[in-house]
């Protein structure tokens, strides 16, 4: 049978980090897949993390099951998380939330439970957006449009190209909205921006899937949550599929969630009893260990605070990257204006340079970012810098 089964093609985003791998060059830089960095070039747990683990090791008493929507702390914490504590949501029960395995599988399981269940089949998403959207969304059976959201001429967003695409959609279409640091742009919704999304959504019938995997990277915890929460007291049904990958980079302990908002309490209970079942169809329940850490983190005050600390390090540590590449850009001699790059906001900055540069930048120099474009500002440091920047000067010269 897999005589007939044709190769895949290599994954846009983790196809790199496995040529990376085997590219044998000593000098070479992965600015790829949105992994954060530290000033020494790694990823290491956070301090909160590991103290979480250290309580965690003293007082587990059991491997058993979780149920299928994983751990109830570990759940509401996420809804004080997304909506703020004390949230009229919360309060009127009208929010569910699963755990699920990171951003991807929140993603995933409310993409098949929205397709089995609802007549929301057709998902809008932004172009350009994470390379892994459309597969997801595929995978689960849902139709695909897009809707405009870059300029390139100006590096910066087409607010009434999104506009204008999305009123084209029908009532029940799902519209998919970066929570915060767009992915790949880097460009996000102004506040009054937001109330024109949201009014758009609640007048044409149009239900909001919100990918919300970077809070915390953008300005701040409740900052970045502002879309989130001024779409969420207009519209009265949504879904949030949001990550702790990054802001706790729990990476691989790949937690995550899935958050349903309905109009009533008791719709949200029937919603939420078919998320369950899809996710009893697909992994049956979820590990626990991502979630026991996060939900340990949240409920002491102190180890919250050393996580918000962390958060906010790694944060300022990338804008200070962003006005390095900037500089460094200038120094080595590019004429471009890159000044763009410093108002982006998140992991990555979207450059502008070509598919033919950026293999250029591969093939040449060992350096290694998106096909689109996109470079992981949060796998630059001091050191890399200056190879990084010269590459860049090369290829557009
Ligand atoms: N959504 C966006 C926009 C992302 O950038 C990512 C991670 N790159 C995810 C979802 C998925 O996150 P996770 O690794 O937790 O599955």
């Amino acid at each position: 049978i897999f005589t007939q089964v044709e190769l895949a093609a290599a994954d846009p985003i983790l196809g790199l980090t496995d040529a990376f791998k085997a590219d044998k060059r000593t000098d070479k830089v992965n600015l790829g897949v949105g992994i954060y960095k530290n000033e020494a070039g790694l990823t290491p747990i956070l301090k909160s993390v590991k103290q979480a683990e250290e309580i965690l090791l003293a007082t587990e008493k059991s491997k058993s099951y979780l149920g299928m929507e994983g751990v109830e702390a570990y759940n509401s914490a996420v809804q004080g998380l997304l909506f703020g504590a004390d949230h009229e949501i919360i309060k009127n029960k009208r929010a569910l939330t699963a755990q699920a395995p990171g951003g991807t599988g929140s993603l995933r399981v409310a993409a098949e439970f929205l397709m089995r269940n609802t007549e929301s089949k057709t998902i809008w998403v932004s172009n350009p957006t994470w390379a892994n959207h459309q597969n997801i969304f595929k995978s689960a059976g849902l139709s695909i449009e897009q809707y405009r959201y870059y300029k390139a001429e100006t590096h910066g967003k087409d607010f009434d190209a999104m506009v204008a695409d999305l009123k084209m959609a029908k009532t029940g279409d799902l519209v998919l909205l970066h929570g915060c640091c767009h992915n790949p742009t880097g460009i996000d919704l102004t506040e009054a921006e937001w109330h024109v999304m949201a009014k758009l959504c609640l007048d044409n019938g149009l239900v909001p899937l919100f990918d919300f995997a970077y809070q915390g990277f953008g300005t701040g915890v409740d900052e970045d949550a502002q879309g989130l929460r001024i779409v969420a007291s207009q519209v009265p049904e949504l879904i949030i599929a949001n990550s702790f990958s990054k802001n706790f980079g729990l990476y691989n302990e790949r937690i995550g969630a899935v958050t349903v908002v309905a109009d009533t309490e008791s719709n949200a209970v029937k919603a939420f009893s078919q998320v369950k079942s899809t996710i009893r169809g697909n992994y049956s329940n979820p590990p626990a260990h991502g979630a026991l850490i996060v939900s340990t983190i949240l409920a002491d005050a102190e180890l919250k605070l050393l996580w918000e600390t962390e958060l906010t390090e790694m944060r300022e540590r990338i804008a200070k990257m962003r006005t390095l590449f900037v500089e460094t850009l200038k120094s080595e001699g590019v004429s471009q204006d890159f000044s763009f790059i410093s108002s982006q906001n998140g992991m990555f900055s979207f450059s502008g340079l070509t598919k033919e540069q950026v293999a250029q930048l591969k093939d040449e120099h060992a350096v290694y970012i998106v096909g689109s474009g996109r470079i992981s500002v949060a796998g630059m440091t001091k050191e890399n810098m200056p190879v990084i920047c010269k590459a860049i000067a090369a290829v557009l010269a």
